[in-house]
């Protein structure tokens, strides 16, 4: 242990899964630059159920950083050209998204370095770092500026550095290669969040990495974790749990517990956008698998579709199994080529039968609890998967889904080859459905509520200026009575 080391105990993880890590093919490949494809096709949608709007038209030239639509929010992450050529379309397949053309030149707006970021406010940088199009690149990419303007003064800044999936190795490369930059980020966020500790966590196979991370801390004060390699350690609560022992209870976030987790990329946008200006256009993938000729880590321009990138690298079609945005785990199944990476692609795999969850006939649950033994969120798969197939919201309101991470372990070890995961994705996306119509139903009568409201005032308004009326003729009527009285003779 060095005076750099974290200095407290480590925590076992409740649930976990000894899956091989995969990683050889790619751990040792230094990071390329994909080419840029002809057609590249720029995401929409935004963090939840919300998507940006365009902000070109259909024929508009743009430059490499150039905004080309905004979401609602303030601190939404704009979303931008990733090189120069004129928009072709917005369409809506295979995901709402725009399409823009590349003229070939890969002309790049002209950046807005801010090298005194320490002089500058905590809402321009929270400004920057939403107009730079930044979202966590780890996870479920929540805008950055988001997430950091509700973390001020906060106790510990968890640096998340342990790729703890198989065979992504782009997080690790990164590291190992750019540990420099990683660190400037991580000084904008402790900057950022006034963060009184800042901890880099990483796993313990990642030697090279640990290695340049060592020498990058000589020159800042935060603390490096060394943590066993675990099956699911990079998850965001089972990281906040391995580090401090404390739990993040249903319902609550790491920042209740004045912890904030950053994913080690997500750092280094940070200072690519601070420090050099740059919006964030291009990503590290790990591009690997089975199937592929030449795998390895990635520097993509977001957008690219999966297929350009597929056969770049030489894809053999006899060895494929499945192609996976994302790792073996937690990734996404790709049906169609022309899907594009996007920011939270740490992973694209061309994989062989081996390197995939057992497939198969689904048979029927048996019961075997194998599933819950490994579940890192104290969960009951199999009743989730029940209560999931039977579209019971309430119960799966109770049995807590909203607190699986979608780590995969379960459908990993399930013996009956059940798809566990795409069920409680189903069951979110159905839990997702219920609230935004209920937050309507709620809206709707709140609306009526006021309409009514509104039509009783104007009421009562009406007849009080009436009644003014009446009382207002009685008295001229009153007046004009006691003038005629007082006019008569002998009065
Ligand atoms: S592992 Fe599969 S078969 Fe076993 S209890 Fe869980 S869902 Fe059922
Ligand atoms: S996917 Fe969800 S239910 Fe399955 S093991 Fe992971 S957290 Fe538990």
């Amino acid at each position: 242990m060095t005076a750099a080391d974290w200095n407290s105990p480590l925590h076992a993880l409740r649930g976990h899964l000894d899956v091989p890590a995969n990683k050889a093919r790619t751990r040792h490949a230094a990071i390329e630059v994909a080419p840029v494809p002809a057609l590249l096709r720029l995401p929409l949608s935004l963090y939840g159920r919300r998507r940006a709007e365009p902000c070109v038209s259909v024929g508009q030239h743009v430059q490499r950083g150039d905004i080309v639509a905004r979401g609602a929010a303030a601190l939404d992450a704009a979303v931008h050209a990733t090189t120069s050529g004129s928009i072709r379309a917005v369409a809506e397949a295979p995901l709402p998204c725009i399409e823009l053309e590349a003229d070939g030149d890969d002309a790049a707006a002209d950046p807005e370095p801010l090298p005194d970021w320490r002089e500058r406010s905590r809402p321009e940088l929270l400004t920057r770092l939403a107009e730079a199009g930044l979202t966590g690149l780890g996870g479920a990419g929540f805008p950055s500026a988001a997430k950091l303007a509700a973390a001020a003064g906060i106790e510990l800044l968890i640096i998340n550095a342990a790729e703890c999936e198989p065979m992504l190795t782009a997080d690790e490369r990164l590291l190992t290669e750019r540990a420099g930059e990683v660190m400037d980020g991580i000084s904008i966020l402790a900057h950022l969040t006034s963060a009184r500790q800042v901890v880099i966590a990483i796993e313990d196979d990642k030697p090279e990495a640990i290695a340049a991370v060592r020498a990058a801390l000589e020159d800042h004060p935060f603390r490096l974790a060394v943590i066993p390699r675990r099956y699911p350690s990079g998850s965001e609560r089972q990281l906040v749990q391995i580090l401090t022992g404390r739990e993040i209870r249903s319902g609550r976030l790491p920042v209740d517990l004045g912890i904030l987790c950053h994913n080690a990329a997500s750092a280094r946008a940070v200072s690519r956008a601070v420090i050099h200006g740059e919006a964030l256009t291009e990503r590290i993938v790990t591009v690997t698998g089975a199937a592929l000729l030449r795998p390895g880590n990635l520097s993509v321009r977001l957008g690219t579709p999966v297929g350009d990138l597929l056969t770049a690298r030489g894809l053999d079609q006899t060895r494929l199994a499945g192609i996976r945005l994302g790792g073996p785990l937690t990734g996404r199944t790709v049906t169609d080529l022309r899907e594009p990476v996007g920011k939270t692609h740490a992973g694209l795999l061309a994989a062989g039968l081996e390197e995939l969850a057992p497939a198969g006939t689904e048979l029927p649950c048996i019961r075997c609890g194998a599933c819950a033994e490994v579940c890192p969120a104290s969960l009951l798969p199999q009743e989730l998967h029940r209560q999931a197939r039977a579209a019971d919201l309430d119960a799966l309101m109770a049995l807590n889904l909203q607190d699986c991470i979608e780590c995969g372990a379960c459908a990993w070890v399930c013996p009956s080859r059940i798809p566990l995961v795409e069920d409680y994705r189903l069951g979110k996306a159905a839990l997702a459905a219920e609230a935004a119509r209920q937050a309507a139903a709620e809206h709707a009568r709140m609306r009526h509520e006021r309409r009514q409201r509104r039509l009783e005032e104007e009421r009562r308004a009406t007849e009080s200026a009436r009644e003014a009326r009446l009382s207002r003729v009685d008295a001229a009527l009153a007046r004009a009575k006691a003038a005629r009285h007082d006019r008569q003779p002998g009065s």
